[in-house]
This record gives structure tokens, sequence and C-alpha cells, in this order.
């Protein structure tokens, strides 16, 4: 399935709990101000890939905890999200999704993705509220939510 994409971390450390492959997804409607991946905003930017050679090159690191589907706005892209993160789950990894909705305004079409979503960071970036001190999101009305247990929770 094609999915456009602005990029890929292979390795990220910073994109939710223990070792990560990113998928940053291209396009985002929102605009807010000070957002770090500006680049990611075209709906034509970024290149066309097909999720199985995402799915391949996850395959090749056994030593990731997970995916992370960013971007960008995941939501724009559901079907070839729901790709990803079914595929993560069953190489048992855990899937985690940014996304500028509130977690209450997620739309309804992605209720069948967040059935292999793991923990959702919710919400816009807002400037005004920044804070260098939060882990794995930067602004403090964005909420981290675990939906299900992850693979590296220890208890
Ligand atoms: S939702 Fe995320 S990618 Fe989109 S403009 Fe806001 S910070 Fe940037």
């Amino acid at each position: 399935m094609k999915i456009r994409i602005a990029g890929i971390v292979e390795e990220s450390y910073v994109d939710g709990e223990g070792i990560r492959f990113a998928i940053f997804m291209q396009g985002c409607l929102r605009n807010c101000k000070g957002c770090h991946n500006p680049e990611t905003h075209a709906l034509d930017g970024g290149k066309i890939l097909d999720t199985e050679e995402i799915i391949a090159k996850i395959k090749k690191n056994p030593l990731l905890t997970g995916i992370t589907l960013t971007g960008g706005e995941p939501l724009l892209q559901i079907a070839p999200a729901l790709e990803l993160a079914k595929n993560a789950r069953n190489l048992g990894l855990d899937v985690w999704l940014y996304t500028g909705y509130k977690f209450e305004e997620i739309p309804n079409d992605a209720a069948e993705l967040l059935n292999f979503v793991d923990v959702v960071v919710d919400g816009e970036y807002i400037e005004e509220l920044r804070d260098l001190d939060l882990k794995f999101r930067g602004s403090k009305n964005q909420q981290i939510i675990y939906l299900r247990r992850c693979s590296n929770d220890s208890d």
C-alpha cells in the first residue's frame, strides 16, 4: 500500500519510549506556530513509498521496541498507518501515534487504527505552552495517553 512520507528515523530515542522506528508521515493542515517539522506540511510533498518497504526495514532490526507514527498528521493517511500498525503488532512491537487531534476529537474513521495503537500523544503544538522538560511532547497541552500496556513496561 502506498504511503506519503517526509522521512524515517530507523532508530529514534525521542519519539516515545524505547528504541523506535519513527515514520514521519507527510501532510498536515494545522500550521501550528513554531512547528518543528514544517517540511511535513505540504500534502503533495515528501516521497511516496510502499508500506511493504517500510515493514521490511522494521523487520531487519531486532532491537526495536516499537514504531512511531508521527508527522505531519498521520490521520490524514489512515489506511497505510493501519497497515503499518497491524504489521508492527504482529512483530511484537508497540505502536505510538502522534496526532494534532485532541484524543476525544479523533475521527471515527481512525477507530480500527486505534485498536492497534498502544500510546497516543495528542493535540496541536502550542508554542506558548512549550516546555523543554516534557518527555516525548513539545507543549503542556499535549497528553501521553496509554491505551494499553507497552512491551517495555516492567510491571
Ligand atoms: S500538528 Fe504537528 S506537524 Fe502539524 S503543524 Fe502542528 S506541530 Fe506541525
